[in-house]
């Protein structure tokens, strides 16, 4: 089939305009760190000598897949991690079509929170993609805040969130719980933020790397009980160790 000249020209411009689109998303969203390697790592080494820390999250397996590997050294360090899973993931996927998705997900999240050495698992069974605007959300995470007193608090980065992956319940849940915190005052802990696109901190996970994958493999219904292939997305080149994770600090 031969396409008339003025079809051709369509095609031609659609595609050159998707190719300058994904272009631009491309370099928007690379993350890029804000400060040479060596003063992210210690940044990353002050986060890692917090005595009490609080992250917060939608679903159960966003701890072990974003910051895992901290979470393990900080319990290596004989931190409390505590941690909050705002919703019980029922919206999927059910990769081993259990008919109880939210119960089998919280059970994941409490196998893999074991394997981690997290203090306590606060679960918040807030409808999933819809919990950063229940209005029970922030209150509860008022609540746990007064309870634990934590030193520093981990949360998805709402405003520079680096790619692939971006959702409600991840961005707006550190949406709400920073615009409560919009004036930082005596009583805000310090505010680490992941996923993002502008890291100034970062952690070295290499030792703990074998963890963080045998974790986040507990998750079955989401990755079939197999936690590998995000070691490439956990390289630590930029700050010269084998695998890292990464954090915008908060002033
Ligand atoms: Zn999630």
């Amino acid at each position: 089939m031969r396409l008339s000249p003025a079809r051709r020209r369509r095609t031609l411009s659609w595609l050159l305009g998707t190719a300058l689109a994904l272009t631009a998303l491309t370099v928007t969203f690379r993350p890029a760190l804000t400060v040479p390697g060596p003063q992210a790592l210690q940044a990353g080494a002050d986060l890692l000598r917090q005595r009490t820390v609080l992250v917060i999250v939608g679903h159960p397996d966003d701890l072990e897949w974003y910051v895992g590997g901290t979470l393990r050294r900080l319990a290596d360090a004989g931190a409390h991690v505590h941690v909050v899973v705002a919703t019980s993931g029922e919206n999927g996927p059910n990769r081993t079509r259990t008919p109880d998705l939210p119960g089998t997900r919280q059970r994941e999240q409490l196998a893999a929170a074991r394997i981690n050495g997290y203090a306590r698992v606060h679960f918040l069974h807030l409808p999933d993609r819809g919990a950063a605007r229940d209005p029970r959300f922030l209150p509860a995470v008022q609540a746990i805040l007064r309870d634990v007193q934590p030193g520093a608090v981990l949360l998805f980065d709402p405003d520079l969130p680096s790619l692939p992956y971006l959702h409600a319940d991840h961005q707006g849940t550190a949406r709400a719980v920073l615009t409560a915190w919009r004036t930082p005052g005596p009583d805000r802990p310090a505010v680490y933020l992941f996923q993002t696109r502008r890291p100034d901190t970062a952690t070295d996970i290499t030792r703990v790397m074998d963890t963080k994958e045998r974790a986040l493999a507990q998750h079955v219904t989401q990755n079939g009980g197999n936690g590998s292939g995000m070691r490439a997305l956990f390289g630590g080149r930029s700050v010269g160790v084998r695998h890292a994770e990464f954090f915008r600090r908060l002033p």
